[in-house]
Protein backbone atom coordinates (compact mmCIF):
# COMPACT_ATOMS: atom_id res chain seq x y z
CA UNK A 1 0.00 0.00 0.00
CA UNK A 2 1.37 3.10 -0.91
CA UNK A 3 1.68 6.06 1.69
CA UNK A 4 -2.04 7.23 2.77
CA UNK A 5 -1.46 11.18 2.68
CA UNK A 6 -3.98 12.20 -0.34
CA UNK A 7 -5.13 16.13 -0.63
CA UNK A 8 -8.38 15.28 -1.97
CA UNK A 9 -10.01 18.39 -4.29
CA UNK A 10 -13.85 18.95 -4.22
CA UNK A 11 -14.21 20.34 -7.60
CA UNK A 12 -18.51 19.75 -6.97
CA UNK A 13 -17.74 22.21 -3.58
CA UNK A 14 -15.89 24.44 -5.82
CA UNK A 15 -18.42 25.24 -8.20
CA UNK A 16 -21.08 25.44 -5.44
CA UNK A 17 -18.59 27.92 -3.71
CA UNK A 18 -18.18 30.00 -6.85
CA UNK A 19 -22.05 30.11 -7.11
CA UNK A 20 -22.17 31.62 -3.53
CA UNK A 21 -19.99 34.66 -5.07
CA UNK A 22 -21.93 34.96 -7.84
CA UNK A 23 -25.17 35.10 -6.20
CA UNK A 24 -23.82 37.55 -3.40
CA UNK A 25 -22.48 39.84 -6.42
CA UNK A 26 -24.98 39.19 -9.13
CA UNK A 27 -24.43 42.14 -11.53
CA UNK A 28 -21.09 42.13 -11.18
CA UNK A 29 -18.48 40.08 -13.06
CA UNK A 30 -16.78 37.86 -10.63
CA UNK A 31 -12.92 36.82 -11.62
CA UNK A 32 -11.84 33.61 -9.92
CA UNK A 33 -8.54 33.93 -8.24
CA UNK A 34 -6.28 31.31 -8.54
CA UNK A 35 -2.66 32.70 -8.06
CA UNK A 36 -0.51 29.57 -5.97
CA UNK A 37 -1.57 26.89 -7.96
CA UNK A 38 -5.12 28.21 -6.66
CA UNK A 39 -4.25 28.29 -3.65
CA UNK A 40 -2.30 24.59 -3.47
CA UNK A 41 -5.25 23.03 -5.14
CA UNK A 42 -4.24 22.57 -8.58
CA UNK A 43 -4.99 25.35 -11.15
CA UNK A 44 -5.62 23.87 -13.74
CA UNK A 45 -8.49 21.64 -12.53
CA UNK A 46 -10.05 24.18 -10.38
CA UNK A 47 -9.72 26.90 -13.62
CA UNK A 48 -11.69 24.17 -15.47
CA UNK A 49 -14.27 23.34 -12.70
CA UNK A 50 -14.76 27.41 -12.35
CA UNK A 51 -15.57 27.59 -15.63
CA UNK A 52 -18.19 25.09 -16.08
CA UNK A 53 -19.78 27.08 -12.60
CA UNK A 54 -19.49 30.58 -14.90
CA UNK A 55 -16.52 32.25 -14.17
CA UNK A 56 -15.52 34.63 -16.91
CA UNK A 57 -12.08 35.37 -16.46
CA UNK A 58 -8.88 34.10 -13.69
CA UNK A 59 -6.37 36.18 -11.79
CA UNK A 60 -2.83 34.80 -10.91
CA UNK A 61 0.02 36.32 -10.20
CA UNK A 62 2.77 35.98 -12.81
CA UNK A 63 3.43 35.51 -16.26
CA UNK A 64 4.30 31.57 -15.67
CA UNK A 65 1.10 30.99 -13.42
CA UNK A 66 -0.37 31.94 -17.22
CA UNK A 67 1.22 30.39 -19.38
CA UNK A 68 0.52 27.27 -17.30
CA UNK A 69 -3.16 28.06 -17.72
CA UNK A 70 -2.96 28.44 -21.46
CA UNK A 71 -1.14 25.50 -21.69
CA UNK A 72 -3.97 23.29 -20.01
CA UNK A 73 -6.33 25.12 -22.32
CA UNK A 74 -7.90 27.70 -20.75
CA UNK A 75 -8.99 30.03 -23.07
CA UNK A 76 -10.72 33.09 -20.69
CA UNK A 77 -9.39 36.15 -19.59
CA UNK A 78 -6.44 36.04 -17.46
CA UNK A 79 -5.38 38.58 -15.18
CA UNK A 80 -1.83 39.29 -14.25
CA UNK A 81 -2.57 40.65 -10.50
CA UNK A 82 0.93 42.37 -10.28
CA UNK A 83 1.62 42.69 -14.11
CA UNK A 84 4.70 42.22 -15.97
CA UNK A 85 7.81 41.55 -13.94
CA UNK A 86 10.36 42.87 -16.69
CA UNK A 87 9.47 44.46 -19.85
CA UNK A 88 10.83 41.38 -22.33
CA UNK A 89 7.37 39.60 -21.05
CA UNK A 90 4.90 42.10 -22.98
CA UNK A 91 5.21 39.95 -26.40
CA UNK A 92 4.20 37.22 -24.14
CA UNK A 93 1.64 38.76 -22.70
CA UNK A 94 0.30 40.00 -26.14
CA UNK A 95 0.51 36.96 -27.63
CA UNK A 96 -1.30 34.73 -24.99
CA UNK A 97 -4.13 37.54 -24.77
CA UNK A 98 -3.44 38.31 -21.12
CA UNK A 99 -4.28 41.08 -18.87
CA UNK A 100 -2.28 42.75 -16.84
CA UNK A 101 -2.64 45.54 -14.04
CA UNK A 102 0.14 48.53 -14.38
CA UNK A 103 1.24 49.30 -10.89
CA UNK A 104 4.39 51.16 -11.49
CA UNK A 105 6.06 53.88 -13.91
CA UNK A 106 8.09 51.55 -15.57
CA UNK A 107 5.46 49.42 -16.43
CA UNK A 108 3.40 52.18 -18.08
CA UNK A 109 6.33 53.26 -20.15
CA UNK A 110 7.41 49.90 -20.84
CA UNK A 111 3.82 49.47 -21.85
CA UNK A 112 3.76 52.46 -23.64
CA UNK A 113 6.83 52.00 -25.86
CA UNK A 114 5.52 48.43 -26.94
CA UNK A 115 3.59 47.62 -30.54
CA UNK A 116 0.70 45.54 -30.00
CA UNK A 117 -0.75 44.51 -32.77
CA UNK A 118 -4.02 44.92 -31.26
CA UNK A 119 -4.38 47.19 -28.02
CA UNK A 120 -3.94 45.50 -24.81
CA UNK A 121 -6.39 45.21 -21.59
CA UNK A 122 -4.74 47.27 -18.85
CA UNK A 123 -6.38 47.45 -15.16
CA UNK A 124 -4.48 50.32 -13.71
CA UNK A 125 -3.69 50.33 -9.78
CA UNK A 126 -4.82 52.67 -7.18
CA UNK A 127 -3.02 52.19 -4.02
CA UNK A 128 -5.79 53.37 -1.97
CA UNK A 129 -4.52 53.13 1.73
CA UNK A 130 -2.97 49.65 1.58
CA UNK A 131 0.51 50.94 0.84
CA UNK A 132 1.58 47.79 -1.30
CA UNK A 133 1.17 48.19 -4.91
CA UNK A 134 -0.32 51.08 -7.23
CA UNK A 135 -0.48 54.72 -7.79
CA UNK A 136 -1.61 57.60 -5.23
CA UNK A 137 -5.13 59.02 -6.20
CA UNK A 138 -3.28 62.68 -7.77
CA UNK A 139 -0.40 60.33 -9.52
CA UNK A 140 -3.62 57.89 -10.62
CA UNK A 141 -5.06 60.40 -12.59
CA UNK A 142 -2.13 61.59 -14.22
CA UNK A 143 -1.78 57.60 -15.55
CA UNK A 144 -4.91 56.64 -16.35
CA UNK A 145 -5.25 59.74 -19.14
CA UNK A 146 -1.95 58.42 -20.27
CA UNK A 147 -3.66 55.18 -20.56
CA UNK A 148 -6.62 56.45 -22.15
CA UNK A 149 -5.21 58.17 -24.84
CA UNK A 150 -2.82 55.45 -25.90
CA UNK A 151 -5.15 53.70 -27.74
CA UNK A 152 -2.38 52.17 -30.35
CA UNK A 153 -1.64 50.18 -26.96
CA UNK A 154 -4.39 50.49 -24.51
CA UNK A 155 -7.97 49.13 -25.20
CA UNK A 156 -9.52 51.86 -23.68
CA UNK A 157 -13.44 50.29 -23.18
CA UNK A 158 -11.36 47.54 -20.91
CA UNK A 159 -9.56 50.34 -18.92
CA UNK A 160 -10.64 49.83 -14.78
CA UNK A 161 -8.88 51.17 -11.73
CA UNK A 162 -7.85 47.63 -9.64
CA UNK A 163 -7.59 48.11 -5.43
CA UNK A 164 -7.04 46.16 -2.52
CA UNK A 165 -8.28 46.05 0.74
CA UNK A 166 -5.95 45.67 3.92
CA UNK A 167 -8.80 45.26 6.48
CA UNK A 168 -11.70 44.18 4.23
CA UNK A 169 -12.01 40.94 6.71
CA UNK A 170 -12.33 43.17 9.96
CA UNK A 171 -16.11 44.20 11.00
CA UNK A 172 -15.73 47.67 11.45
CA UNK A 173 -12.46 48.79 10.57
CA UNK A 174 -11.54 52.78 10.08
CA UNK A 175 -9.03 51.75 7.19
CA UNK A 176 -11.30 49.70 5.20
CA UNK A 177 -13.75 52.64 5.43
CA UNK A 178 -11.11 55.39 4.53
CA UNK A 179 -9.95 53.13 1.72
CA UNK A 180 -13.39 52.88 -0.04
CA UNK A 181 -13.94 56.63 0.32
CA UNK A 182 -10.57 57.39 -1.23
CA UNK A 183 -12.06 54.68 -4.37
CA UNK A 184 -14.92 56.47 -5.00
CA UNK A 185 -13.73 59.64 -4.76
CA UNK A 186 -11.11 58.65 -7.52
CA UNK A 187 -14.14 56.62 -9.57
CA UNK A 188 -16.19 59.84 -9.46
CA UNK A 189 -13.61 61.90 -10.63
CA UNK A 190 -12.87 59.73 -13.57
CA UNK A 191 -16.13 58.10 -14.30
CA UNK A 192 -14.37 54.62 -14.66
CA UNK A 193 -15.07 51.04 -14.16
CA UNK A 194 -13.87 49.06 -10.44
CA UNK A 195 -12.72 46.16 -9.42
CA UNK A 196 -12.28 46.40 -5.43
CA UNK A 197 -13.83 43.16 -3.97
CA UNK A 198 -11.34 40.08 -2.61
CA UNK A 199 -13.72 37.32 -0.62
CA UNK A 200 -14.13 39.63 2.74
CA UNK A 201 -15.77 42.18 0.25
CA UNK A 202 -17.20 39.91 -1.94
CA UNK A 203 -18.67 38.18 1.32
CA UNK A 204 -19.71 41.40 3.63
CA UNK A 205 -19.69 44.49 1.46
CA UNK A 206 -22.15 44.80 -0.97
CA UNK A 207 -21.46 48.42 -1.57
CA UNK A 208 -17.61 47.91 -3.07
CA UNK A 209 -19.35 44.95 -5.91
CA UNK A 210 -18.39 46.91 -9.09
CA UNK A 211 -18.39 45.85 -12.41
CA UNK A 212 -15.89 43.00 -11.81
CA UNK A 213 -14.82 41.36 -8.04
CA UNK A 214 -12.12 39.28 -8.17
CA UNK A 215 -12.74 36.33 -5.11
CA UNK A 216 -9.79 34.32 -3.92
CA UNK A 217 -9.86 32.24 -1.02
CA UNK A 218 -13.65 31.97 -0.48
CA UNK A 219 -13.84 29.90 -3.47
CA UNK A 220 -11.66 27.50 -1.84
CA UNK A 221 -14.20 27.01 1.18
CA UNK A 222 -12.35 29.03 3.68
CA UNK A 223 -13.89 31.48 5.57
CA UNK A 224 -11.36 34.79 5.92
CA UNK A 225 -13.82 37.25 7.83
CA UNK A 226 -12.88 37.75 11.25
CA UNK A 227 -16.34 36.59 12.56
CA UNK A 228 -18.77 34.15 11.20
CA UNK A 229 -19.80 34.25 7.70
CA UNK A 230 -22.85 36.12 6.49
CA UNK A 231 -26.53 34.45 7.56
CA UNK A 232 -27.47 32.25 4.33
CA UNK A 233 -23.94 32.11 3.42
CA UNK A 234 -22.35 28.37 3.24
CA UNK A 235 -18.93 27.29 1.74
CA UNK A 236 -17.73 23.99 1.37
CA UNK A 237 -14.51 22.99 2.12
CA UNK A 238 -13.00 21.71 -1.58
CA UNK A 239 -10.13 20.50 -0.09
CA UNK A 240 -9.73 17.21 2.22
CA UNK A 241 -5.77 16.42 3.23
CA UNK A 242 -6.33 13.04 4.27
CA UNK A 243 -4.09 10.25 5.72
CA UNK A 244 -4.45 7.13 8.06
CA UNK A 245 -3.29 5.50 11.62
CA UNK A 246 0.20 3.70 10.74
CA UNK A 247 0.73 2.38 14.12
CA UNK A 248 -0.65 2.72 17.49
CA UNK A 249 1.17 3.08 20.76
CA UNK A 250 -0.74 2.35 24.40
CA UNK A 251 1.14 4.14 27.02
CA UNK A 252 0.90 4.54 30.69
CA UNK A 253 0.60 7.58 32.62
CA UNK A 254 3.39 10.39 32.15
CA UNK A 255 4.86 8.93 29.37
CA UNK A 256 6.08 11.39 26.50
CA UNK A 257 5.47 11.76 23.00
CA UNK A 258 7.38 12.91 19.78
CA UNK A 259 9.89 15.36 19.66
CA UNK A 260 11.06 16.87 22.98
CA UNK A 261 8.60 15.24 25.07
CA UNK A 262 6.54 18.44 24.73
CA UNK A 263 3.37 15.88 25.65
CA UNK A 264 3.26 13.71 28.17
CA UNK A 265 -0.04 11.69 28.55
CA UNK A 266 -2.29 12.55 31.85
CA UNK A 267 -3.32 8.94 32.13
CA UNK A 268 -2.96 5.57 30.48
CA UNK A 269 -3.82 6.64 26.97
CA UNK A 270 -3.72 5.38 23.40
CA UNK A 271 -1.64 7.36 21.29
CA UNK A 272 -2.21 7.19 16.67
CA UNK A 273 0.85 7.69 14.56
CA UNK A 274 -0.62 9.63 11.24
CA UNK A 275 1.19 9.49 8.12
CA UNK A 276 1.48 13.78 7.81
CA UNK A 277 3.48 15.96 8.72
CA UNK A 278 5.55 18.87 7.92
CA UNK A 279 7.62 17.93 4.90
CA UNK A 280 3.91 17.48 3.47
CA UNK A 281 2.79 21.18 4.84
CA UNK A 282 1.13 20.47 7.76
CA UNK A 283 2.32 23.43 10.16
CA UNK A 284 4.86 22.39 12.85
CA UNK A 285 3.32 25.20 15.09
CA UNK A 286 -0.27 22.99 15.82
CA UNK A 287 0.00 23.30 18.97
CA UNK A 288 -1.26 20.21 21.90
CA UNK A 289 -5.06 19.82 21.29
CA UNK A 290 -5.19 21.56 17.58
CA UNK A 291 -8.34 19.18 16.48
CA UNK A 292 -7.78 16.32 14.04
CA UNK A 293 -10.61 14.32 12.68
CA UNK A 294 -10.25 10.09 13.32
CA UNK A 295 -12.90 7.75 11.67
CA UNK A 296 -14.84 11.13 11.58
CA UNK A 297 -14.66 11.98 15.59
CA UNK A 298 -12.17 15.16 16.88
CA UNK A 299 -8.96 14.00 18.18
CA UNK A 300 -6.28 15.86 19.96
CA UNK A 301 -2.78 16.10 18.56
CA UNK A 302 -0.39 15.37 21.03
CA UNK A 303 3.24 16.19 20.74
CA UNK A 304 5.17 18.22 18.45
CA UNK A 305 4.43 17.40 13.95
CA UNK A 306 7.30 15.52 12.65
CA UNK A 307 8.86 15.76 9.11
CA UNK A 308 6.37 12.60 7.68
CA UNK A 309 4.54 11.94 11.11
CA UNK A 310 2.06 13.46 14.02
CA UNK A 311 0.67 12.37 17.05
CA UNK A 312 -3.13 12.22 18.29
CA UNK A 313 -4.53 11.50 21.33
CA UNK A 314 -7.08 8.56 20.45
CA UNK A 315 -7.64 7.68 24.42
CA UNK A 316 -11.19 8.03 23.64
CA UNK A 317 -11.92 6.25 20.65
CA UNK A 318 -11.29 2.38 21.55
CA UNK A 319 -12.44 1.32 17.81
CA UNK A 320 -9.81 3.22 16.32
CA UNK A 321 -6.57 1.17 14.68
CA UNK A 322 -4.13 1.05 12.52
CA UNK A 323 -5.80 1.91 8.84
CA UNK A 324 -8.33 4.53 10.46
CA UNK A 325 -9.02 7.39 8.68
CA UNK A 326 -7.78 10.69 9.72
CA UNK A 327 -8.56 14.11 8.10
CA UNK A 328 -5.82 16.74 8.85
CA UNK A 329 -8.93 19.42 7.53
CA UNK A 330 -11.73 19.04 5.02
CA UNK A 331 -14.51 16.24 5.00
CA UNK A 332 -14.45 13.12 6.60
CA UNK A 333 -16.04 9.98 5.04
CA UNK A 334 -18.68 9.90 7.79
CA UNK A 335 -19.20 13.36 6.66
CA UNK A 336 -17.94 15.28 9.59
CA UNK A 337 -16.23 18.71 8.39
CA UNK A 338 -13.03 20.18 10.38
CA UNK A 339 -12.27 23.40 8.56
CA UNK A 340 -8.59 24.79 7.49
CA UNK A 341 -9.95 27.63 9.52
CA UNK A 342 -10.56 26.68 12.73
CA UNK A 343 -7.03 24.45 12.46
CA UNK A 344 -5.10 27.24 11.49
CA UNK A 345 -5.98 29.44 14.59
CA UNK A 346 -4.32 26.41 16.46
CA UNK A 347 -1.10 27.33 14.58
CA UNK A 348 -1.35 30.97 14.95
CA UNK A 349 -1.87 31.40 11.45
CA UNK A 350 -4.64 32.14 8.44
CA UNK A 351 -6.17 28.91 6.21
CA UNK A 352 -4.48 30.91 3.15
CA UNK A 353 -0.76 29.50 4.60
CA UNK A 354 -2.21 25.68 5.02
CA UNK A 355 -3.90 25.48 2.15
CA UNK A 356 -1.28 26.91 -0.38
CA UNK A 357 1.54 25.14 2.11
CA UNK A 358 0.80 21.71 0.96
CA UNK A 359 3.53 20.75 -0.71
CA UNK A 360 3.90 19.03 -4.55
CA UNK A 361 4.52 15.47 -2.46
CA UNK A 362 1.07 15.11 -1.29
CA UNK A 363 -0.70 13.63 -4.25
CA UNK A 364 -3.62 15.66 -5.55
CA UNK A 365 -6.72 13.54 -5.93
CA UNK A 366 -9.75 15.46 -7.98
CA UNK A 367 -13.26 14.20 -7.29
CA UNK A 368 -16.08 15.73 -9.79
C1 LIG B 1 -4.95 37.25 -3.80
C2 LIG B 1 -5.62 38.44 -4.29
C3 LIG B 1 -7.02 38.51 -4.31
C4 LIG B 1 -7.91 37.45 -3.69
O1 LIG B 1 -7.89 37.64 -2.30
P1 LIG B 1 -8.75 36.70 -1.33
O2 LIG B 1 -8.57 37.31 0.00
O3 LIG B 1 -8.13 35.34 -1.42
O4 LIG B 1 -10.12 36.74 -1.85
C5 LIG B 1 -7.61 39.61 -4.89
N1 LIG B 1 -6.85 40.59 -5.42
C6 LIG B 1 -5.50 40.58 -5.39
C7 LIG B 1 -4.74 41.70 -5.97
C8 LIG B 1 -4.85 39.51 -4.82
O5 LIG B 1 -3.51 39.49 -4.79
Amino acid sequence: MARPLVADIDLKALRHNYRVASELAPTSANMAVIKADAYGHGAANCARALAEAGAPAFGVASLEEAIALRDAGISQPILLLEGIFDAGELARVEMLDLWQVVHSDWQLEALLAYRPARPLTVWLKLDSGMHRLGFTPEAFVVRWERLAAAGTQVATEGLHLISHFASADQARSVQFAAQWSTIEQVRDRLGCRICVANSPATLARPATHAAWNRPGVMLYGSNPLDGALPVGVSLDPVMTLRSRLIAVQTLEADEPVGYGGRFRTAGPSRIGIVAAGYGDGYDRHAVDGTPVLVDGVRAPLAGRVSMDMLTVDISHLPAAKVGSEVVLWGRSSTGSVLSVDEVATHCDTIGYTLLTGVLPRVPRRFLE
